[in-house]
């Protein structure tokens, strides 16, 4: 079969592999739909998990059951299916703690393009396919539906772990698809005044769409000042960080309420140089001391959470399809959708794939 591969760091290009195998617990889809995502661009122009050789990419599927292992009891070959970014070891002691995306060590749920071969094959793995595929609705548009495998999940992790009180004022920095999707989960949980930080002129008119009140352009300055000057000098009470620098944190400090929650989805793996450390700032952050608790996550994936977030396409509550700028046909636009991730012309979103012609 053929995959779009990292080939080292700094080099794509397709390869041949063998078909994966599966596993009794386990699944073999083929794509319907794929998108590449930020973290791919950092994964091989970045180098920011490591050196990696041919390793097929990609970790944002919807697809079709194309074989199934003797103990899956849910799936057939034939069925359409959401696969979710983070495929947990749904029967780990990390899972018992509360933590499925940490399974087999930091990060460690993540398996796609990251110690296995991704979504961009002909074919691919899915581990414990009852646990971690959902069933993906007829109904449901192919570019909405790759949109819940990373974006939405991620996004609506940022807005949950911002423990969102309805009425309560959200900051969301950085208005990618990931941050879009950051806002329409702050609406969802009922927050009022919604602040996104960015610049670009499509990703503003989303943003207003899913419930931003207001813009600010960290272009047009400090965004700490801006929204403190817009608040009274009260500033917010929660912080989604979805974009940014390696200093976007004394933003969120910055504009924190005494108590507030700055929930992280940016990925601190490039833009460092040779610097290890993050800065915050002592001022804003009370000393350490005024209980402005910073909360990470990486993306939530199994069953439950892929339905979950069909549900809220299949009742209308958000339409992630308006984040598909860019659609591709055909399984060979896929290079061409990637290098446009890794270019982000001023109008992109998201670059989707729609793997039939
Ligand atoms: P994008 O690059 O599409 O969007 C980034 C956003 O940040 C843009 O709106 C950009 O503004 C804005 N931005 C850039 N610099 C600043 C700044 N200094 N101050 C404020 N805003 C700024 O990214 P994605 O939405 O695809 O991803 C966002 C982050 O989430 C990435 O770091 C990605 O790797 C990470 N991620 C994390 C996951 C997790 O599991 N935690 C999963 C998936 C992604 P402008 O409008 O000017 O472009
Ligand atoms: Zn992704």
């Amino acid at each position: 079969m053929k995959g779009l591969a990292m080939l080292k760091i700094g080099e794509i290009g397709w390869i041949e592999k063998d078909k994966p195998k599966c596993g009794p617990r386990d699944a073999i889809v083929k794509p319907l739909a794929l998108a590449p995502c930020t973290s791919d661009v950092h994964t091989v122009w970045e180098g920011a998990i490591g050196e990696r050789h041919n390793m097929i990419l990609g970790h944002e599927a919807v697809g079709v059951v194309d074989e199934v292992g003797n103990d899956v009891k849910d799936f057939k070959p034939g069925d359409r299916v959401i696969v979710p970014a983070i495929t947990p070891d749904w029967d780990t002691e990390a899972v018992q703690r509360g933590f499925p995306s940490q399974t087999g060590g930091v990060l460690g749920g993540w398996k796609f393009s990251n110690f296995k071969d991704g979504v961009f094959g002909e074919y691919f793995h899915v581990n414990l396919a009852d646990s971690n595929l959902g069933h993906l609705p007829d109904s449901m548009s192919l570019e909405a539906a790759v949109m819940i495998p990373d974006m939405l999940s991620t996004g609506f992790m940022g807005a949950e772990n911002a423990n969102i009180e309805i009425g309560s004022s959200v900051a969301v920095i950085g208005i990618g698809p990931v941050g879009l999707s950051g806002i329409a989960g702050a609406k969802l949980r009922g927050a009022g005044r919604i602040f996104g930080v960015g610049s670009r002129p499509n990703l503003i008119k989303i943003a207003k769409k899913y419930g931003a009140t207001d813009i600010i352009s960290y272009k047009e300055g400090d965004t700490a000042e801006q929204i403190l000057e817009a608040t009274d000098g009260e500033g917010v009470d929660s912080v989604i960080v979805s974009g940014g620098g390696p200093d976007i944190l004394i933003d969120a400090l910055n504009i924190a309420k005494p108590g507030a929650k700055i929930s992280n989805n940016n990925y601190f793996g490039s833009g460092f140089g040779e610097q290890d450390t993050i800065p915050l700032c002592r001022a804003g952050w009370g000393v350490g001391m005024a209980e402005k608790d910073i909360v990470t996550g990486l993306c939530p994936g199994g069953r439950v959470r892929m339905e979950r977030l069909a549900e809220v396409i299949t009742h209308g509550r958000m339409d992630p399809s308006l984040m598909a700028s860019h659609v591709f046909k055909g399984f060979d636009k896929l290079e061409e959708a990637l290098l446009l991730m890794k270019d982000k012309p001023r109008e992109l979103v998201k670059p989707v794939v729609l793997v039939e012609e």
